[in-house]
């Protein structure tokens, strides 16, 4: 992976952080339409791209099984992290470490696939595509976690600590397949784990934003923008 898409990675927590700091305003609805519309992004990439991609080779079976395992780790992760994926962010008093161990394990995993060198046409296509879900996906998580980290009345400086911790999760994922482990063997078994996590996180959004089923016009126009932005990646 090349040092921009680090620094994209990197950069697009704080795009969220620096919204939360500078709109402090910034609606409860504005955020869930964020998450509305990346939740459906993300949907719709894991769906178009990365599914159809991976599931090309003989063990096919083996990578649906890996794409489970990922579903249950993020079940698990979810216990700690409360829900902040997809925009949970109430905690009153002082945050909780476990939300910050639970999204650091979360965001360390995504980044994974990335760090891992593509041989072909198709591997540095499904990269692209994973790239734009996570810095999308990030945007609004970053708002909402620093939401909480000004919420809990902490010193800007802690705040600013806990987000560059955040921020740097998910390059150091890709840091550590690129440059540490001897992964790149397992590129697909890992792109699963994260395809049952981006299904985990995407599909609850998608359920969330339809709470009570009554009908919000503007989420479901969130949601068609999303999904639109990923089919024109996918057919132009
Ligand atoms: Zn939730
Ligand atoms: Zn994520």
């Amino acid at each position: 992976m090349s040092l921009t898409n680090y620094i994209v990675l990197f950069l697009s927590v704080f795009i969220g952080a620096f919204i939360a700091f500078y709109f402090k305003n910034i609606s409860n609805k504005t955020t869930k339409l964020l998450i509305s519309f990346s939740g459906a992004y993300l949907f719709s990439i894991t769906v178009l791209h990365l599914m159809p991609e991976t599931f090309n080779n003989e063990n096919n079976h083996v990578i649906g099984l890996f794409v489970l395992i990922g579903f249950f780790i993020q079940i698990i992760l979810e216990h700690f992290s409360q829900g902040v994926e997809h925009g949970h962010g109430h905690i009153h008093g002082s945050i909780p470490i476990s939300i910050m161990i639970g999204l650091c394990i979360h965001s360390f995993i995504e980044g994974m696939p990335l760090g891992t060198p593509h041989h072909n046409h198709v591997n540095a296509h499904t990269h692209d595509s994973l790239l734009s879900a996570i810095v999308l996906h990030k945007i609004p998580v970053g708002i909402v976690l620093t939401h909480m980290l000004i919420q809990s009345k902490m010193s800007k400086a802690r705040i600013f600590l806990f987000v560059v911790i955040f921020a740097l999760t998910t390059p150091l994922g890709s840091f550590f397949s690129q440059y540490i482990s001897n992964i790149s063997g397992y590129y697909h078994e890992i792109m699963a784990i994260v395809i049952g996590i981006f299904l985990h996180i995407s599909t609850t959004i998608l359920f969330e934003s339809s709470e009570g089923h009554h009908f919000n016009s503007q989420k479901i126009l969130a949601i068609i923008l999303g999904t639109s932005i990923a089919l024109l990646s996918t057919f132009l």
